[in-house]
């Protein structure tokens, strides 16, 4: 029987803790999405802008990609701050296999082991073609 390296739980729940404060600090700050913003002046100078608009949308675009991530990961952290009530922090919640301690200190609200983890993301991948490749949150370098 080998060492396995425990994983410190205690300390694993502050990081996660702090972490959904940050999120939910974090998207308090970022606007609610509007259609059509600062458009009161529309139609005494078209050409300026339908370009403003169009930087605008971008710009709202990016916000709502942003704001979707870190909701996503506010869902994953409190779904880990769970797990480690529950006392099943730290297995894969799809085969129940160990999760690495190296893992978990990359990303502390890992919920799969590496194959599942790469499985699912395979599946994320045919569902959502367009889902951004960088979304570093989930990925385990
Ligand atoms: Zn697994």
């Amino acid at each position: 029987m080998g060492m396995i390296m425990a994983i410190d739980v205690e300390k694993m729940k502050q990081r996660l803790e702090t972490l959904r404060t940050e999120l939910e600090d974090s998207l308090k700050q970022l606007p609610i999405a509007q259609p059509f913003p600062d458009n009161a002046n529309a139609e005494d100078d078209t050409v300026g802008d339908t370009e403003d608009l169009a930087v605008d949308s971008q710009e709202m675009q990016q916000e709502q990609s942003i704001k979707q991530d870190q909701e996503y990961q506010l869902s994953e952290v409190k779904a880990a701050l769970q797990r480690i009530q529950d006392g099943t922090y730290g297995r894969c919640v799809v085969d129940g296999a160990e999760i690495p301690v190296k893992r978990l200190e990359a990303i502390p609200w890992a919920s799969r082991c590496i194959k599942d983890e790469e499985a699912w993301e395979q599946e994320q991948l045919r569902n959502a073609p367009s889902l951004p490749q960088d979304n570093q949150g989930t990925r385990f370098s």
